[in-house]
């Protein structure tokens, strides 16, 4: 198997209808027709410069003392460090890492470490401010932060990879810890990475810390439930969507860009109560049917051969049905219901959000769209659940594994499945009626919800006001 397919597969080892409402999938309103319309101006890619954005726009609606917001504007802290590390052939070469603690008003900052040779500081600090806007918006007790390496792993063998991800936390040991901050995978970092950490980590303090970082493998402390968690969390959100909306599942025609973990599961998870998948893709491109996949098939397929292939499979026996291939740009702008990017960040742009058909967007991926094409989107009256919401599964699951190290007790898949419904649907609803009362778009409702609890933590030691004699 090739690395791209092992990687795309590996987690794929990461749910009730209203099925008697008679309409047929409603073409989705937006919770509002946007207010808060973000407004175009560039930010030259800066990535950091754009997440604080958000920030602005949101900020009316979250009520918080302006002392707080000015806060939120900046880091708490930044972590530069040179990893030295000798390779195979004995050379010895220098790698660039950083971690960033955002905001740890909450709890312990939370967020992954991304292995990329593009990674940066502006986006790690980005990546950690929507961290502590995740962590908030679905009110799990902890911060943000993030960290990264500038490193194609896969031009490291994995002896070589071990070392430079044990120089990694030898290097930030002293900064994160289960009241500190807490790590997890992120892009091109995987559970045997974590393994390593976290024995790393437990060498130097010198005990075993499996709640150091989240995504280990269940083995050495990680969660039943992990690997759908993403997958899952969107889905909840589709249902309560759909419970609102009174969406007949087979008749809600849903295309999934990308189809790794969170693509996967998602669509199975719909797949199964009736939802039709006509189109799915990789970064290869995409199929489409609209007649609609069997996506069990599509999932065995991948797992086999790597590739995506329009088969329908029996036991062991797939066969090619009917398709049309189609590129990623394509499947985007299809005429569904459903468009759920779970690949990457900034494929909805002011390019194509003009031509984007589906009523209703879920993003799971982090980042698939640009504030300038959210603007677009919001005069179209496309609905967007917000990354920050819909993708939120994965880090309330991590949640979860931090609890069950701290406790030493561990759950079955099913408690973490409900537990998980439980919050997902809680908070999506909180998020919509923000929406709804405030006449904005769900994304600045997320926001203005996620800093309105970060602002409540801060005020709990007082702002100006309080230290002036009020309240
Ligand atoms: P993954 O590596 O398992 O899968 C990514 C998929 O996207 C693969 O199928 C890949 O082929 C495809 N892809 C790559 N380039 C593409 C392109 N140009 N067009 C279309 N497809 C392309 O990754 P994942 O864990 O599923 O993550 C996907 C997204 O979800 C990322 O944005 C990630 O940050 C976000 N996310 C994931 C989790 C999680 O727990 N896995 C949690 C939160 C957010």
């Amino acid at each position: 198997m090739s690395k791209e397919s092992a990687r795309e597969t590996k987690a794929a080892s990461e749910v009730d209808a209203v099925k008697d409402s008679a309409a047929t999938p409603e073409t989705a309103k937006p919770a509002s027709s946007g207010a808060a319309a973000i407004s175009g101006t560039s930010t030259n890619g800066d990535m950091f410069e754009d997440a604080l954005r958000r920030l602005d726009t949101a900020a009316p609606y979250a009520k918080i003392d302006p002392e707080i917001l000015e806060t939120m504007r900046f880091a708490k802290s930044i972590l530069q460090v040179s990893i030295p590390v000798r390779m195979d052939d004995g050379s010895l070469r220098i790698f660039q890492g950083y971690r960033v603690r955002y905001d740890d008003t909450r709890g312990p900052a939370k967020g992954g470490i991304r292995y990329h040779p593009d990674v940066n500081l502006s986006e790690v600090k980005a990546l950690a401010f929507w961290m502590a806007c995740k962590c908030a918006v679905v009110n799990i007790p902890f911060g943000g932060g993030k960290g990264g390496i500038i490193v194609d792993p896969h031009e490291l063998s994995r002896a070589e990879l071990e070392r430079l991800s044990r120089g990694f936390i030898q290097r930030i040991a002293p900064f994160i810890g289960p009241d500190v901050d807490v790590p997890a995978p992120d892009v091109y970092t995987t559970p045997t990475i974590m393994a390593w950490m976290m024995d790393e980590y437990s060498n130097i303090v010198r005990k075993r810390t499996p709640a150091v970082i989240t995504g280990k493998p269940i083995a050495v402390g990680g969660s039943l439930g992990r690997d759908d968690a993403t997958g899952r969390g969107a889905y909840y959100c589709i249902k309560e969507l759909q419970a609102r909306r009174r969406w007949r599942p087979n008749s809600v025609r849903v295309a999934v860009q990308g189809f790794g973990n969170a693509g996967q599961h998602v669509a199975r998870l719909l797949h199964n109560d009736g939802y039709r998948i006509v189109a799915v893709s990789d970064s290869r491109g995409g199929i489409y049917s609209r007649h609609a996949f069997d996506v069990p098939s599509l999932i065995k397929e991948k797992m086999n051969s790597g590739r995506l292939r329009p088969v329908y499979c029996e036991g062991d026996n797939c066969e090619e049905v009917e398709a049309d291939r189609i590129t990623n740009q394509q499947l985007l702008e299809l005429d569904v219901d459903l468009l759920l990017p779970s690949a990457l960040e900034n494929q909805i742009t002011r390019e194509n959000a003009d031509r984007i058909k589906a009523a209703t967007i879920v993003e799971l991926a982090n980042g698939p769209t640009t504030t300038e094409a959210d603007a677009i989107l919001q005069k179209k009256g496309t609905l967007v659940v917000p990354d920050i919401l819909a993708n939120a599964g994965g880090v309330t699951v991590s949640y979860f594994e931090w609890v069950q190290n701290r406790a030493g007790l561990y759950w079955k898949e099913e408690e973490v499945h409900k537990r998980l419904h439980e919050i997902m649907s809680r908070e999506f609803n909180i998020v919509y009626e923000f929406a709804e009362q405030h006449d904005i778009d769900m994304r600045t409702a997320a926001y203005a919800v996620a800093l309105g609890r970060i602002g409540s933590a801060h005020q709990s030691t007082g702002t100006q006001e309080y230290f002036m004699g009020g309240r």
